[in-house]
Parts: C-alpha cells; sequence; structure tokens
C-alpha cells in the first residue's frame, strides 16, 4: 500500500515536472487585443490624442472582463483613407480609423459643440462596441447578416455602453448626437456605407431608444419621443444575452 502510494507520487512528480518544462510556442492569445499603425500626416492630431486616452483599450478590458473569446480580435488603429471602420471575419480584426475620428470632430464642432474631445471619444468608444459586434456574430455563427446584423451590432454597442452606467449613458448620448448631425448635414463618416447600415437618423432614434429605455429616470426629456422604450428594452438586450451565453464569463 505504502509503496503503491509513494509511485503515485512519483508519477504524480513526474506529469508536474513534464508540465513545468517551459515551452517552446508562447501560449495563443485570446480576447479583444487592441494595436495602433502610425497614423497618416492628416491624421497625426487626432490619433496621438486617441492614443493617449486609452478608450480603445478601456472598450476592449469592458469586452474581455464580460466575454471569454475562444480566439484573438486584434483592434487595429489606423488612417483608413475614407475606407471606413470595419470587421473583417477571415482574420478577425477590426480596424478603427483614425480619419473617421478627424471627420467626427469636425462634424461636433461644425455644430458648435467645443471642444469635442469627449463626444469624438465617445463614438471611437461606440464605434469599436459596434465592430465588436461585426466580431460576435462571426465568432458565433449568428443567423444575421446585412442590415440585420448591422442592426444587431448597433445593439450590442448600446448594451455594452449602458452597462457602464451614467458614463456609458452620456457616450451613447454622444453617439446618438453624431448620427443626428450626420442625418443633418448628409455627410460624415457614414455617407459611403449608407447600403448596408440604417439611415443615420434611424440608428440615433434606436440609440435614443435604447438609453431611455435602459434608464429612464435619468433621461426624462426622452420619455414623449419614446415612451414604449422602457418596455422593449428588456427583450433587446436579453436577445443579446442569450446570443452571448456560450462566452458569457461566470
Ligand atoms: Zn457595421
Amino acid at each position: 500500500m505504502e509503496r503503491r502510494v509513494r509511485a503515485a507520487t512519483a508519477v504524480a512528480t513526474l506529469l508536474l515536472t513534464g508540465c513545468a518544462a517551459p515551452s517552446p510556442d508562447p501560449p495563443a492569445r485570446t480576447g479583444f487585443t487592441v494595436r495602433y499603425e502610425p497614423p497618416a500626416a492628416a491624421d497625426r492630431a487626432e490619433a496621438a490624442r486617441l492614443r493617449a486616452g486609452r478608450g480603445a483599450e478601456d472598450a476592449a478590458d469592458r469586452l474581455n472582463a464580460f466575454l471569454d473569446l475562444p480566439h484573438e480580435v486584434v483592434v487595429v488603429a489606423k488612417s483608413c483613407a475614407g475606407e471606413g471602420s470595419g470587421y473583417a471575419p477571415g482574420v478577425r480584426r477590426i480596424e478603427l480609423c483614425y480619419d473617421d475620428a478627424v471627420e467626427d470632430r469636425a462634424l461636433f464642432e461644425r455644430a458648435g459643440d467645443r471642444p469635442a474631445d469627449e463626444a469624438v471619444s465617445a463614438v471611437w468608444t461606440e464605434t469599436l462596441f459596434h465592430e465588436a459586434g461585426h466580431a460576435l456574430v462571426d465568432l458565433l455563427d449568428l443567423p444575421a447578416e446585412g442590415r440585420a446584423e448591422e442592426d444587431a451590432a448597433d445593439r450590442f454597442a448600446a448594451l455594452m455602453l449602458l452597462r457602464q452606467g451614467p458614463p456609458g449613458e452620456r457616450a451613447l448620448r454622444l453617439a446618438a448626437r453624431e448620427y443626428a448631425l450626420a442625418a443633418a448635414s448628409g455627410t460624415g463618416p457614414h455617407a459611403e456605407d449608407q447600403d448596408e447600415h440604417a439611415p443615420d437618423a434611424v440608428r440615433e432614434a434606436a440609440h435614443l431608444c435604447h438609453l431611455y429605455g435602459a434608464a429612464p429616470a435619468h433621461h426624462p426629456d426622452l420619455a414623449p419621443r419614446f415612451p414604449h422604450c422602457p418596455t422593449t428594452w428588456p427583450t433587446t438586450r436579453d436577445a443579446w444575452l442569450q446570443d452571448l451565453t456560450p462566452l458569457l464569463r461566470r
């Protein structure tokens, strides 16, 4: 009996030693990670501000605290020369565009919103969450595409911001304002992607509906426009939570 125990201990020691041996390959990274590419000259100031603000890292941290991804999804901040932010499923890569932020700043400043730093940061974060929504549709193989996928990605962005309470509510409100300003001006970062996304005015209304629905006491001014949203928000939120079940951290 004694000897069998000792033999078992020796095997366990061997196994432990084996496990502790240094591995030649570093462990694969998982979750959302952030990388910055050097900006084009015209985007340099905005890129420096966004990088210093660490909004992308903060958003990635929030996603990773909420969700346990089996793969890495790289968020690359870069100059996109007007191509627009997006998610590439094949390489699981989100591109966030400095030049979109430059356009957003101009949009807010033309409307008299100065300084526009907080608003630009809010849209940057909301865009990252929107693209993360596309990544999750891809990773979870959810049956949404085209306009339905775009709407789901917007709802995911709202969900991520509303989970933060009042600071996220403020950011969601600023993101909605950006859609309202873009709709009024007919230009801005979304001008080229109207084919798949809902029109800007519709996206604005959807964000405000979720905002009021999730926290009606904080936004009484929205009550006349969105009286039914406190009823619809729990359904919207729970539909995403249901889809996210395999990835939710306990
Ligand atoms: Zn999209």
